[in-house]
């Protein structure tokens, strides 16, 4: 077993580390400056400081990394892991900066795997470019959605045309004014079996009908430097039948395809904030004295950073080791592990930023650190993409079924 990176992860690793350092970081509190002068505070996208980063990460070959195949860098998931994690640092500038942002890569992924010539044209293209965003819309506040097929939005067929009805919220990315096209999920026949009544249809955000009724905030955070979060309203909403997605009743099937790489890819770049925030949590101990002596000389203290090591190396083998079952055996073959890094990585992580925070004392919760942000971030991932009690509920499913088997 080498647990070596190989030569082109070793290589883009130096690259975008120097990226970080020279251009990223560095970039952090303009980017926020920028953003909190615009007169539409959600085109996030938009300002100079995003142009001018996108443009040096292009020029580096730092662009659409997540992506494998042609149409993307064409690296691994375990070449990608590193990669990821380290944009996980700067979560709300790196990823964007490099194309690689959730939820567009999920969407880039669907229209790459599942999309017809004329919709990876149309849609495909400028977002690979960076030139549109896009966002996922499946999940509605009637019904409980972590159980996709109670998803009730009508996708209805009327001669060459699908006309949608429904409500949706926590749509990612959808206040931004650039985020052109939704990929929305709905059903098309309430009457088939329970895993195909459902379909995903392109929907442009100009298509009369489609409106945004207001942002969601994350304890309070608006999230407008990532787009927000919209409850949005499908009302008569026409679009031609060409704009379905891979054909009736592929839903569901889809939304599982989009989801394991989605669900490691959150996971690399949690990593990446639970080690800045070790860093953090390291600086702030060795510079804060109380009771005569700096806070790193606490046996508690140490006690968290050693146990916040020892939490995070697991949890890197862990997310490594499934990102090599990804690619060697692919998503479904890697299905246990996928589930297993979703349950441990952001309990982890929150449990590592709560140790970070509580060193920091009060400043841990302010705005003067990234750590507060952050928790709320990461505590989110402990039900988007499917709850822990549906994944734990799911793999001790499998588990109980391979021991039965076994018997
Ligand atoms: C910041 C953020 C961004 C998001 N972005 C998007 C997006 O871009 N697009 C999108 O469509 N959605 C998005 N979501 C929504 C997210 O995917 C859903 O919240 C998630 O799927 C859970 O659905 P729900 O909220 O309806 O919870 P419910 O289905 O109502 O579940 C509530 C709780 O019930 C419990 N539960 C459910 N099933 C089981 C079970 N089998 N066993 C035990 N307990 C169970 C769990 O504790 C769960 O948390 C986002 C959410 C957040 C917070």
């Amino acid at each position: 077993m080498d647990f070596a990176y190989d030569a082109r992860t070793e290589e883009l690793r130096a690259s975008l580390l120097d990226f970080m350092d020279t251009h990223v970081y560095p970039a952090e509190p303009v980017f926020r400056e920028q953003v909190s002068q615009l007169d539409n505070r959600w085109a996030w996208d938009s300002v100079s400081i995003m142009t001018e980063l996108r443009a040096e990460a292009r020029r580096r070959g730092l662009w659409n990394l997540f992506l494998p195949g042609e149409e993307g860098a064409g690296l691994t998931n375990l070449q990608y892991a590193p990669l990821a994690e380290i944009t996980g640092r700067s979560g709300h500038l790196a990823p964007a900066t490099l194309n690689c942002a959730a939820p567009d890569t999920g969407n880039m992924e669907v229209l790459a795997q599942f999309g017809t010539e004329e919709q990876r044209k149309e849609w495909l293209e400028p977002l690979l470019d960076g030139r549109i965003r896009s966002a996922f819309a499946m999940t509605e506040p009637d019904v409980a959605s972590s159980d996709a097929t109670n998803i009730s939005t009508r996708i209805e067929r009327d001669g060459d045309d699908y006309v949608l009805n429904g409500r949706k919220w926590w749509i990612t990315g959808a206040m931004n004014p650039n985020c052109r096209i939704f990929i929305v999920m709905g059903k098309t026949d309430p009457t088939a079996s329970r895993h195909q009544q459902q379909s995903m249809i392109l929907v442009p955000r100009d298509t009369p009908g489609v409106e945004i009724i207001r942002g969601m905030e994350v304890f309070g955070y608006d999230d407008h430097d990532h787009g927000g979060h919209a409850e949005m309203r499908f009302t008569d909403v026409r679009v031609p039948a060409t704009n379905l997605i891979g054909g009736e009743g592929y839903g569901f099937a889809i939304a599982q395809a989009r989801l394991g790489p989605g669900r490691i890819h959150h996971c690399m770049r949690a990593i990446g904030v639970a080690e800045r925030a070790i860093e953090a949590m390291c600086a702030r101990a060795e510079e804060r004295v109380a009771f005569g002596k700096p806070l790193s000389e606490q046996g508690v203290i140490r006690d968290w950073i050693a146990e916040s090591r020892v939490k995070l190396e697991q949890l890197r083998l862990l997310v490594l080791k499934t990102a090599w079952l990804m690619d060697t055996v692919g998503n479904k073959g890697a299905h246990t592990e996928i589930q297993a890094i979703k349950i441990a990585t952001p309990a982890t992580v929150q449990w590592i930023l709560d140790k970070a925070i509580q060193v920091h004392g009060a400043a841990g919760v302010s705005q003067d650190f990234s750590l507060a942000a952050a928790y709320a971030g990461n505590r989110t991932l402990r039900f988007a993409d499917g709850p822990d009690e549906v994944h734990k509920n799911a793999l001790a499913k499998n588990e109980l079924r391979k021991h039965r088997e076994g018997r």
